[in-house]
Parts: structure tokens; C-alpha cells; sequence
């Protein structure tokens, strides 16, 4: 099931809600209960799985550029340091 992210444009309250794709999309914030929220496009949900996110690290590894800082001094690349 699809994890969507909404924002609240009246009070920034962002959250993610999973839904159904047939869902219809949240409109009243939790936080503030104004009609106000709008869907994020997001990969939140490829993310907090892992797959998507991974594999296109793997792909970026090969290409990098020897002279640059290594990702893994960088601290954005958690896949990469646990194997190396
Ligand atoms: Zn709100």
C-alpha cells in the first residue's frame, strides 16, 4: 500500500498517511483541522522500504568521481558504508 505525504498549507504540518490508490485524498489536517492539506509528490514510501533507494546507490557507486569526497565521508551514503 502506497505511503502519501500531505502537507497542510495553513499550518506546515506535513505527515504521511498510507492509503489505498482508490483512496480519496485526505483534505482536513490532523493538526489543525483546516481543509487545507495538499498531497506531496514523494517516494516516502520507496524510501522507508528501502529497495528503490538502494539500488540507486549501487548504480552511483561506480560512477564516481576518485578525486571527490567519497560519499561515505559525507554521511549520505549509510548503504554503502556498513559494506566497505
Ligand atoms: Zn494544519
Amino acid at each position: 500500500m502506497p505511503i502519501y505525504e500531505y502537507e497542510c498549507t495553513d499550518c506546515q504540518h506535513t505527515f504521511e498517511a498510507m492509503q489505498k490508490m482508490t483512496d480519496a485524498p485526505l483534505e482536513e489536517c490532523p493538526a489543525c483541522h483546516q481543509k487545507s492539506l495538499k498531497k506531496l509528490i514523494s517516494a516516502a514510501g520507496f524510501r522507508l522500504k528501502g529497495s528503490g533507494w538502494y539500488a540507486t546507490d549501487f548504480k552511483n557507486s561506480g560512477k564516481v568521481d576518485k578525486t571527490a569526497t567519497p560519499p561515505c565521508a559525507t554521511g549520505t551514503c549509510p548503504a554503502a558504508c556498513g559494506s566497505e
